[in-house]
């Protein structure tokens, strides 16, 4: 066998759980090792792991990720009250993606994996839609009160001067819920840069869409940043290459996408960015074929597969059933991270490896073996299902052959 590629900067590994952390192992005994010497910086982000540190593990993940630039990611469990008993948990640790994000800033482009015979169900589709999701605040960085009974729920603000204002959320004659969430001038800025850059040098039209007609002050600010980082700095590149910045309310926008062919970029607010990322890539085949990737404005990466831990075929796992696991997301997370890893090393053999383990993955596919999730979906003839194991070992022998 020929000589492993070498790495010259660890990437930042964050393993996860459940299903995928089983395909983790799998991806890097069989595509990963036998060719490249991989250098990593390990972090078990498993909830028990997590459990076990406190969640100090994240954070620390997240700061390996700002020190060396590039982090891959696994799937991992966002704890709740089911999980607490499962896991027997101290504390119902908060979404490590969200702890991550926190860390990074950044925002999450979203991309769906176009293959051969994998059809989008929105018939009008024919290119991608990016989903580019807002990586800071809101919802991810509220606080919640459930309120017993009667009384005054206030949003309060006090100045450095110690000066106060204050709203009135609601005069409660009964019990209820309130929750605060808020975001910065400078994420959202930053937000509104990397889309117009990314936009740019993807060559595609940008949406942004948000409630501005109801949120008067909160989703407002997002529209007037955004618009004023477009016309300060980027509307004339914008025009030299050809392509539109345009904004809409996020109900019209959902329309008008179901309509589009794609071939653009949506820009989303964290909540919208979350939800709608699960549609649009459930829509062009399968959760497990969407890529991840979170870019930070300090120039940071971190790719991860769109989709979870997959629980429902890791139980089937556990009773010791096969299963048909899709590890394309997981697989191209990898091939991202490393890809991004060899442009910033100056290694093109890499970089080069990224790209062939990508072509072999969909062209395994084409060739019509792939897991079942696809093969329900495909409009090849004669496929076969293969299971978890059987895809990734397939996907080898399309290496080797390559
Ligand atoms: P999920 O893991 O994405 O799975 C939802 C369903 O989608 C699965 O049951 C499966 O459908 C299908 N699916 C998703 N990925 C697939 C794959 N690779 N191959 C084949 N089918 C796939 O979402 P979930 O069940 O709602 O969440 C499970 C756990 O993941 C939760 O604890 C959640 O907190 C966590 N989560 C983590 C992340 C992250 O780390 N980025 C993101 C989302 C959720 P069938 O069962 O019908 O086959
Ligand atoms: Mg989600």
């Amino acid at each position: 066998m020929a000589e492993k590629i070498k790495m010259t900067t660890p990437l930042v590994e964050m393993d996860g759980d459940e299903m995928t952390r089983i395909l983790w192992k799998m991806i890097k005994d069989e595509l990963l090792t036998p060719y490249i010497d991989l250098k990593t910086e390990y972090y078990d982000l498993g909830l028990e792991h997590r459990n076990e540190t406190d969640d100090r593990v994240t954070v620390e993940s997240a700061e390996a990720t700002k020190k060396y630039g590039v982090a891959v990611k696994c799937a991992t469990i966002t704890p709740n009250a089911a999980r607490m008993t499962e896991y027997n948990l101290k504390e119902m640790w908060k979404s490590p993606n969200g702890t991550i994000r926190a860390i990074l800033d950044g925002t999450v482009f979203r991309a769906p994996i176009v293959v051969k015979g994998i059809e989008p169900c929105v018939r009008n589709w024919k290119k991608p839609i990016t989903l580019a999701r807002h990586a800071y605040g809101d919802v991810y960085k509220n606080t919640e009160i459930k309120v017993p009974g009667p009384g005054k729920a206030e949003l309060v603000f006090t100045a450095e001067d110690g000066s106060e204002t204050r709203e009135l959320i609601h005069q409660f004659t009964g019990s209820g819920i309130i929750q605060g969430i808020h975001n910065t001038d400078k994420s959202i800025t930053s937000f509104a840069r990397a889309c117009f850059s990314y936009a740019l040098s993807t060559k595609q039209d940008l949406w942004f869409a948000t409630k501005d007609t109801i949120s008067k002050k909160y989703d407002h600010d997002f529209k007037d940043i955004f618009q004023e980082v477009y016309e300060k700095e980027y509307e004339t590149q914008f025009k030299e290459a050809g392509i539109t910045y345009f904004y809409t309310l996020i109900d019209d926008a959902v329309a008008r996408v179901m309509k589009a062919e794609g071939g653009f970029i949506w820009a989303c607010k964290n909540y919208d960015g979350d939800v709608m990322s699960d549609m649009v890539s459930s829509a062009f085949g399968s959760l497990a074929m969407m890529t991840s990737v979170l870019v930070s404005p300090a120039g940071v990466y971190e790719y991860e597969a769109a989709h979870g831990t997959v629980q429902r075929h890791y139980y089937k796992h556990l009773k010791g059933e096969e299963t048909s696991t899709n590890s394309v997301a997981t697989i191209f997370a990898w091939t991202g991270a490393l890809r991004k890893r060899g442009e910033l090393d100056g290694l093109a053999d890499l970089t080069a490896f990224a790209d062939k383990l990508e072509k072999a993955t969909l062209k395994t596919i084409e060739d019509g073996k792939m897991t079942k999730d696809l093969a329900l979906i495909t409009s090849l003839q004669n496929v076969t299902v293969l299971n978890s194991e059987n895809f990734i070992k397939e996907i080898r022998k399309t290496l080797e052959a390559l």
